[in-house]
């Protein structure tokens, strides 16, 4: 009999140190949760040496027992295709390499700053943008070695009079312990330009557990913080992951989503329609849909930019308004949105289409 959370006392289940602990690492560990495909074992040996892989016996409890397609699956086991190089992708498509101004401040925007706290995770996405950063065994594109001092970082943000917002990212930075994590948050709150905080974690979706509410309270001594989160598919939205976000929100966290549209994963009207609307009912706000990145080893994911335009036009309107993420693309010049438009300039005319109308349906309305 295969392993599901029932199996577990829930002072067990819940305590997020137990799945730290038996963080899933082999073929033999993953076959206690999963009836491994051929597909899956061949993937497993095929990445070896170069992507690393691991999973929390948590989101492995998410996971179908038979189908190798289960979109939980295909989120973290890895797949033989990842070590095909794809022409035309690239191991750093979004350009952290070129805006990288000391070892862990990426500097884009004019006034917002990544901060790279961290290159690991407690599951690695198969189609992670720094997929070079994350998962790839050879070490990363730019730095490598995380306990250096966090003095020149620190510095950088401090002299740039103009940063107001620091997303602090990796890797997951909710790997670190509560006591670091403090550590470099009061450094940061110490600045007075930065005004916003902003995490970037996926630990509400791979263990929801380490959503503690000592890490809530710790948190909310620097406020205002904002958490992103990267829900993809309606199954992560578990009671747990729900809880989590409770967690975060009854201390004054805002918690948002990022998404991103995956082939095989969740590139459907319906699948991303009923991961919004599950969104929303945990007070979750949808706040971008990425089109995947062609990095290289993740090109069996990226579907074309015009299936993720549709999805959206069919959203747009018909939807809730705040659960309808912005569609954007990441390019070496940034996000740059990708919705179709609804305003079109016709000679000195300005037509416009509603969410019911395709353009060729406008002629007569305008504004
Ligand atoms: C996404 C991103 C940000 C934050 O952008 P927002 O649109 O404000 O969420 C900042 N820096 C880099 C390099 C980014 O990729
Ligand atoms: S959690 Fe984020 S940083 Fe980590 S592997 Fe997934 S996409 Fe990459």
């Amino acid at each position: 009999m295969l392993l599901t959370k029932e199996n577990f006392t829930d002072a067990i289940w819940n305590d997020w140190k137990f799945h730290m602990r038996n963080l899933i690492r082999t073929k033999d560990k993953l076959a206690q949760w999963i009836a491994l495909s051929d597909q899956d074992v061949t993937a497993i040996d095929a990445v070896k040496g170069t992507y690393r892989w691991m999973v929390t016996p948590y989101y492995a409890s998410l996971m179908s027992k038979a189908d190798d397609k289960c979109p939980i699956r295909l989120q973290a086991i890895p797949h033989a295709d990842e070590m095909n190089t794809d022409v035309g992708s690239d191991i750093d498509p979004v350009g952290d390499a070129i805006f990288i101004k000391t070892r862990r401040v990426i500097h884009k925007y004019p006034n917002r700053v990544v901060f790279l706290i961290s290159d690991t995770c407690p599951v690695y996405c198969r189609f992670c943008t720094r997929k070079y950063h994350t998962s790839n065994e050879k070490g990363t594109y730019y730095n490598t070695d995380y306990d250096a001092a966090y003095e020149p970082d620190f510095e950088y943000i401090a002299r740039h009079q103009e940063i107001s917002d620091v997303l602090l990212t990796g890797g997951d930075p909710l790997v670190l312990s509560d006591g670091k994590l403090e550590e470099i948050i009061s450094r940061l709150r110490s600045i007075p330009h930065v005004k916003i905080i902003r995490i970037g974690s996926r630990y509400p979706v791979f263990l929801p557990q380490r959503i503690t509410d000592e890490l809530c309270s710790m948190l909310d001594k620097y406020r205002p913080i904002w958490l992103s989160t990267h829900f993809n598919h309606p199954i992560e939205v578990s009671a747990e992951a729900a809880e989590a976000c409770d967690r975060l929100l009854r201390h004054g966290i805002p918690v948002q989503n990022q998404t991103v549209l995956l082939k095989g994963i969740n590139d459907s009207l319906e699948t991303l329609k009923a991961l919004f609307r599950s969104l929303i009912e945990i007070r979750v706000r949808p706040y971008y849909l990425y089109h995947c990145d062609r990095v290289t080893g993740v090109s069996h994911f990226v579907t074309g930019l015009e299936q993720g335009q549709e999805i959206v036009d069919k959203l747009v309107g018909f939807e809730t308004g705040f659960s309808v993420p912005s569609y954007v693309v990441t390019t070496k010049l940034g996000k740059i949105p990708a919705q179709r438009p609804y305003l079109f300039r016709r000679g000195n005319r300005i037509y416009v289409r509603n969410y019911n109308m395709e353009e060729d349906d406008i002629t007569g309305y305008l504004i």
